[in-house]
């Protein structure tokens, strides 16, 4: 069976030390309580190493990591770096790093085969532009983001792959997909999946809904057969935002 999962994208939000104050408080709102999914928080890269001491039954990710394997790249952060945190996922492909640095499904590509070589999770991120969705091409551009991006892996490899469908018109906007929006949005990436991979491949892949989910909305866009849980932004920066997502579930 898949796995539902809720995740934290914190972005470049928090001091060290306010990260994790956070991540403790959250971990202690966490204990004790049986969840209906995983819980997952994605700090900036340097808090990585820290919270990873600090939480026991949540899971850790980067936001981004290289695309190359290590040497004289100034300023980046390797797939290995991340994995020797502790971490065991990492988004890729997320809007703002397709938006903000240009990054290609050709680079997000190489980014995926280096997470799953350091055995992280890829968190891989799709979604259409506003604009996409009023000339009625979001299908079209989400099937292109994960073909270009995820389709020369093995079935063995896609399996260990979280997609997350997040319309860009909806991140921290304040405007939802609608569940029904996200349902069907859903139920085509499986379907597409389901074609290069087969269904039960199709079955077993978690596809995450992200864009301004918030304790308000989250149990109705969770209780969509395809939508197995949440990339959730700013409701991910307090805990008690945060708290009533993971237990809509
Ligand atoms: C995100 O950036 O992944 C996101 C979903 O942000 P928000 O929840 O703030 O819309």
């Amino acid at each position: 069976m898949r796995k539902n999962i809720v995740a934290g994208n914190w972005k470049m939000n928090n001091s060290l030390q306010e990260g994790l104050t956070l991540a403790k408080d959250l971990q202690s709102a966490l204990n004790g309580k049986t969840l209906n999914c995983e819980v997952v928080i994605c700090p900036p890269f340097i808090h990585l190493a820290h919270i990873a001491g600090e939480v026991r039954t949540i899971g850790l990710g980067a936001q981004n990591c290289a695309d190359k394997v290590s040497g004289a790249y100034t300023g980046e952060v390797s797939a290995a770096m991340v994995a020797s945190t502790g971490a065991q996922y990492v988004i890729l492909g997320h809007s703002e790093r397709r938006a903000y640095y240009a990054e290609t499904n050709d680079i997000l590509k190489e980014k995926v085969l280096l997470a799953l070589a350091n055995e992280l999770t890829p968190i891989f991120c799709i979604g259409e532009v506003l604009s996409e969705r009023e000339a009625g091409i979001q299908n079209q551009v989400v099937e292109s983001q994960i073909c270009e991006g995820l389709f020369d892996l093995s079935a063995e490899d896609f399996g260990k792959i979280v997609l997350a469908y997040e319309p860009v018109w909806a991140i921290g906007t304040g405007k939802t997909a609608s569940p029904e929006q996200a349902q069907e949005m859903h139920a085509f990436i499986r379907k597409t999946v389901a074609g290069k991979y087969g269904a039960q491949v199709a079955d077993e892949t978690s596809i995450l809904y992200g864009g301004s989910c918030n304790a308000g909305n989250a149990k109705e866009l969770f209780s969509n057969p395809d939508v197995d849980g949440g990339l959730i932004g700013g409701a991910s920066l307090a805990v008690d935002k945060f708290m009533p997502i993971v237990e809509a579930f």
